[in-house]
């Protein structure tokens, strides 16, 4: 199956001279989602996952349906005071300012083994703030896994080394 078909070119979104990958005609289609799952799972092969971390928002789709294959808790990671209960930030560099991501302190025990997904690496500053909160909490980061990878912006430099893997490249 080609899932290209399947991720649309938004031109100036969310602002003007930015071409948005847009994931919804893949979440429409279910024989198309279910054989990105398939994929994604082979991506990671027979490596195990205690949790997997889905980073807001289009990280949670397929973050959750991973998780239930792999048998695995699944970890929100949100943007700043979303959760409730305690949390651990980190802030990561934009071309213009600065932004953050909280993931509940309890959520990770140490030497969990931990999957990261989402739905575009870019710049790899949101993934890398991820791989940092990881760390802190003692998780072990076995793969940084995307739906898509914009390889031009060399996103791979910022996530420390860990494994990355990505279906589509662009
Ligand atoms: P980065 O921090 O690597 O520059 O950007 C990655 C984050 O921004 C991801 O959470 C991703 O959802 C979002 N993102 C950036 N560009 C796109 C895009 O073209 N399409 C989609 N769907 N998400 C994007």
């Amino acid at each position: 199956m080609n899932l290209e078909q399947y991720i649309r070119d938004i031109p100036d979104f969310p602002k003007p001279g930015v071409v948005f990958k847009d994931i919804t005609p893949l979440l429409n289609d279910c024989d198309a989602y279910n054989y990105t799952v398939g994929q994604l799972l082979k991506l990671i092969g027979e490596q195990k996952i205690d949790k997997v971390i889905g980073v807001e928002s289009r990280g949670f789709f397929f973050g959750m349906l991973l998780a239930q294959k792999l048998k695995a808790g699944f970890i929100p990671v949100r943007k700043p005071n979303k959760l409730p209960h305690k949390t651990l930030a980190q802030s990561y560099d934009l071309e213009y300012g600065s932004d953050a991501v909280e993931i509940h302190a309890d959520a990770i025990h140490k030497g969990d083994k931990i999957l990261i997904h989402d739905d575009v690496l870019a710049t790899g500053g949101t993934a890398g703030a991820v791989c940092q909160l990881v760390k802190e909490l003692g998780g072990e980061i076995v793969q940084c896994n995307f739906l898509m990878e914009l390889t031009l912006l060399n996103g791979r430099e910022k996530l420390d080394g860990h494994p990355v893997a990505s279906l589509l490249k662009y």
